[in-house]
């Protein structure tokens, strides 16, 4: 069920709970501001999530809210995960999904890493 991207953080969502060590993932970067970890239903051979540490509701949250030096480490992160993952050299595509068109279903900011095979030049499902 698609969330909005607005409105209280709900400390109980399932990133929360990853980020409190409640609920386990398989964690491929860590640092003070990001936590990156393996989708738990890739849509690509590989499918990666970088979330930020702090309670951010989605990107319009994170990206009107974070300090700009959170926002600066948490994309830099991003690039970092990407670039240990070995992607850089044949490509990967970087997604946030925002809001209920956008299909957002876990209220906690992440970027979707997608890598490993051609992706397509659809970037819309059914657009
Ligand atoms: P969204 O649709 O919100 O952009 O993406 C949420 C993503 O989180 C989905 O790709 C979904 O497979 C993934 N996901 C949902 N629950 C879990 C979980 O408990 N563990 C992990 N590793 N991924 C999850």
């Amino acid at each position: 069920m698609p969330v909005s991207g607005h409105g209280p953080y709900d400390p109980q969502n399932i990133f929360a709970r990853i980020l409190r060590g409640e609920i386990p993932c398989q964690p491929v970067f860590e640092n003070e501001v990001a936590l990156a970890f393996h989708d738990i239903a890739p849509q690509a051979p590989v499918h990666v999530l970088v979330i930020p540490k702090g309670a951010y509701v989605s990107f319009a949250d994170f990206s009107a809210e974070a300090p700009a030096e959170t926002v600066a480490a948490f994309f830099r992160a991003v690039g970092e995960v990407a670039k240990a993952l070995g992607l850089e050299a044949a490509g990967y595509r970087i997604l946030a999904n925002m809001g209920p068109h956008s299909g957002q279903e876990v209220p906690h900011f992440h970027v979707h890493i997608l890598a490993g095979r051609p992706l397509g030049a659809r970037l819309v499902a059914g657009g």
